[in-house]
């Protein structure tokens, strides 16, 4: 068997490791912050018969444009948004690696406010684009000063704002996204994959009208409880979608992602019904832990990023010893945990509790 140096693999992909979230068939898994809820039965029974549907017709390519569905997320969306200006694809990270390809690439630069989205650096290298990591403030926060600064100071061609963070879910100000808009004429991108968990900021679609360079990006993946289909999407000038068509791969969204995603667009009421409780489970989590003395950063998604460990790789084994899987991201002293259901929730904090106070373990 040969090894990986014995290839002629391109230069920055030397040294490089794949991402690689453990996956593991725990009883409680809260490391990839997916929704952890049953979906809803009526949309089950309704996907079934369109994927029956769908199947049918597979010894045909699917639709191309896949203009249901972009007519169907483009009404989910509203602010009058129309089809030509939503575009989607296998997750949102397929939709990013376009839009890498697209606007990215050898000579140029993506910009990002660091600790955030570990694949963000992964899809710079896949397409051979630069990659600057800019550390956030200490709250990990983006303030507008911040983003200026960094952008004057790096002339990005493309910079990505995730709002809110992961890991750190920390929400981001409006006011950040246009100041970053307006210091450079390259593609802003924000990353909106956790927004259905935040309510307390607008979206960044509401900033779309005159800003042809603004790409805001949404993921089935989270909220929606739907990791397992692989959709995601963008609301974009329609020019940024006729941009990504010169890249994506013929047909790249299957017919029967297609009918499965339409019909949960259409059900998304009750796709997103667990949403509050979510919220509210992670704001338990949350208040729990901060009464053991446990730093709790602000949230505005369905995880909090949790510090005062002492060593955060044992914290992590101890819990997958209990059958509860977590996310340590090398952050010292922290580890991020997903709101689950109420058990799920409830069976780490009984956990942590049992370790004690912040600083024991
Ligand atoms: C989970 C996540 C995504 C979603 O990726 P998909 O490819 O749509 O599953 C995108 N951005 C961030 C920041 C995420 O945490």
């Amino acid at each position: 068997m040969a090894e990986l140096h014995d290839l002629p693999l391109r230069d920055n992909l030397v040294g490089k490791t794949p991402y690689g979230a453990p996956q593991a068939a725990v009883p409680v898994s809260l490391n990839v912050n997916e929704n952890t809820h049953p979906l809803p039965e009526a949309f089950i029974a309704e996907a079934t018969e369109a994927l029956a549907a769908a199947l049918r017709g597979v010894n045909r390519y699917p639709d191309r444009e896949f203009m249901g569905l972009r007519e169907a997320l483009a009404g989910y969306l509203g602010y009058g948004l129309t089809p030509e200006q939503v575009w989607a694809a296998n997750g949102s990270n397929e939709v990013l690696q376009q839009i890498l390809q697209a606007f990215g690439g050898p000579g140029r630069t993506l910009l990002s406010f660091t600790p955030t989205y570990s694949m963000y650096p992964l899809l710079a290298d896949g397409t051979d684009t630069g990659w600057i990591a800019v550390p956030r403030a200490a709250d990990y926060t983006v303030s507008p000063e911040l983003a200026v600064a960094a952008i004057t100071e790096h002339q990005p061609d493309i910079v990505v704002l995730c709002a809110p963070n992961n890991p750190t879910g920390t929400p981001m100000s409006l006011e950040t996204v246009v100041a970053a808009y307006d210091a450079f004429d390259g593609i802003l991108i924000v990353d909106e994959a956790y927004k259905e968990f935040d309510s307390a900021t607008e979206t960044a679609i509401s900033l779309l009208p005159g800003r042809h360079r603004l790409i805001v990006s949404r993921t089935m993946s989270k909220a929606f409880a739907f990791a397992g289909v692989r959709l995601g999407y963008i609301a974009a000038d329609s020019a940024v979608v006729d941009a990504l068509r010169l890249v994506r791969l013929p047909y790249h969204l299957s017919g029967l992602t297609q009918a499965a995603a339409t019909t949960a667009v259409k059900h998304s009421a009750a796709m997103l019904a667990t949403v509050d409780e979510i919220r509210a489970e992670r704001d338990r989590l949350g208040a729990h832990l901060t009464s053991l003395g446990y730093t709790v950063h602000d949230s505005g998604a369905n995880f909090v990023l949790v510090g005062g460990f002492v060593d955060s790789g044992l914290v992590f084994a101890r819990l997958r010893e209990q059958g509860i899987l977590v996310r340590d991201l090398g952050i010292e002293g922290h580890i991020r945990i997903t709101a689950g259901t109420p058990e799920e929730t409830t069976a780490v904090i009984d956990a942590i509790t049992a370790f004690g106070a912040a600083g024991t373990v």
